[in-house]
């Protein structure tokens, strides 16, 4: 898969792709990353990308031209009313609290993809041509604002790599995690057995697997009912829906 990022700040990125993962994913050339940054795709001395939005109003947006240009130095010219999807048959996200909220479902849509261009906002926004033209995604981390885009991006480039064959040490992890059945995973326990007086469920040392996985079933429901009931009441209703 290929990454690229549009941002004000791409430093914030050296340390995100430099280890763990991430890093793996580079080295095992399942991931190429690039950050880019908007100021190179500006014309004047100071490297302007804001301006004062039309018609007033507190604050700055970005402006429209680095980011088409950016756009065109990556994928080639935008022929005149081209939208979104139509565009290169990639990806384009930008992260906005106005976007759909992001799930473990939409990462696994995104991870379908081979190329995703990701555009980090920041001051008031981003200028709504771009986002008419050339956004084929709005995705929203929670319903709270930041400051930037930067860290919403880290957050749902992390959720798609982390799915892609071959990046997590073990395939199976993936399969029985929080969300991948509508369930909140059960709870885990390693060694030792007793700790500080608390003892690991003796089930979990009976080596009795078909009780053991019984019980994380058990465990699993119980958790989600109790801390997400919204998960399997959306269950419900996809099952009752003709
Ligand atoms: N004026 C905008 C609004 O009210 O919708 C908020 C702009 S916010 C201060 C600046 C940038 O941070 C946004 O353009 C977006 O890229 C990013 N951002 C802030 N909160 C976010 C969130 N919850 N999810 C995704 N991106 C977010």
């Amino acid at each position: 898969m290929k990454i690229d990022i549009l941002t004000l700040f791409p430093e914030m990125f050296d340390s995100f792709f430099s280890h763990s993962m991430m890093k793996r994913a580079i080295k095992k050339g399942i991931l190429r990353a690039s950050a880019r940054n908007l100021r190179d795709f500006t014309h004047d001395r100071h490297r302007t990308c804001d301006d004062k939005p039309f018609g007033g109003g507190p604050g700055m947006l970005m402006k429209p031209e680095p980011v088409f240009e950016a756009v065109e130095a990556l994928l080639g010219k935008i022929p005149p009313r081209t939208r979104g999807r139509a565009l290169t048959g990639r990806r384009f996200v930008y992260l906005t609290p106005q976007g759909e909220p992001f799930s473990q479902q939409k990462a696994k849509a995104l991870s379908r993809s081979r190329h995703l261009v990701f555009l980090c906002g920041h001051y008031e926004g981003v200028d709504e041509r771009v986002i008419r033209r050339l956004v084929t995604d709005e995705i929203s981390i929670g319903d709270y604002v930041l400051t930037g885009g930067e860290v919403p991006a880290m957050v749902v480039i992390d959720a798609v790599v982390r799915l892609l064959k071959g990046v997590l040490g073990s395939e199976e992890s993936k399969s029985f995690e929080s969300f991948s059945h509508n369930l909140l995973e059960y709870p885990q326990y390693t060694r030792p057995a007793s700790y500080r007086g608390m003892r690991v469920p003796e089930v979990l040392l009976s080596g009795n697997h078909q009780a053991i996985e019984r019980w994380r079933r058990q465990e699993a429901a119980q958790r989600t009912l109790k801390r997400r009931p919204d998960i399997l009441k959306k269950q419900e209703s996809r099952s009752c829906t003709p």
